[in-house]
């Protein structure tokens, strides 16, 4: 159902072949392709502005990011080898994204910059689950999680790893709610600063 929305995306943007475009403002330089994204930059920096400041009170370093907007779902799937029905991917300081609008008009813009601005700054070596259970809580999707049961308490660290790599489609909505309960446990336990260290 979400890959089906992002197809309807894609073929409202075909009529957009403009050259990308480049804009830096602090540590954070953003390229689209899309004119209409334009609309979206002023969040997009106000969010990494905020994004940066809570990343340095955790103790974190922010290093210079490079966030490029894909054009459309089919280009993003390509660039990144991710499905084409997720939000975004990030590779080191490298954050890949849909479409500013895109993301948007669904509500997940803020939400995106904040989760993979904290996959740019984190620590080297964290287990996946943590990593993403830590994303999730940083970015305040995990406020928006149901308490229904998992299903998926009984895995272990690396199998839920595995399932948060494979992104089984209506799985990994089960996987990074299992992700995050554990976090926010071990974060109950060991406070930001300790889950940071992986302990
Ligand atoms: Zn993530």
């Amino acid at each position: 159902m979400r890959r089906g929305l992002w197809v309807a995306v894609l073929v409202l943007s075909m009529s957009a072949h403009a050259a990308p475009v480049t804009v830096t403002s602090g540590t954070l330089t953003v390229t689209y392709t899309d004119p209409r994204d334009r609309a979206h930059l002023g969040l997009v920096f106000r969010t990494w502005e905020k994004t940066a400041d809570d990343l340095k009170a955790l103790g974190l370093t922010v290093q210079p990011v490079r966030l490029t907007a894909t054009s459309s779902a089919t280009t993003f799937a390509r660039v990144t080898g991710e499905p084409a029905s997720i939000a975004a991917s990030t590779r080191g300081q490298t954050i890949t994204t849909q479409r500013l609008g895109a993301l948007a008009g669904r509500g997940l813009l803020a939400s995106t910059i904040r989760h993979e601005g904290f996959h740019t700054a984190q620590p080297p070596g964290l287990p996946r689950w943590l990593a993403e259970g830590l994303a999730r809580l940083f970015s305040g999707e995990a406020a928006g999680d149901s308490a229904e049961p998992t299903g998926l308490t009984a895995l272990s660290g690396a199998q839920l790893d595995a399932r948060l790599l494979g992104r089984v489609p209506g799985q990994s909505g089960a996987a990074y709610r299992e992700a995050t309960r554990r976090t926010k446990a071990l974060v109950a336990r060991v406070g930001w600063r300790g889950a940071l260290r992986g302990k």
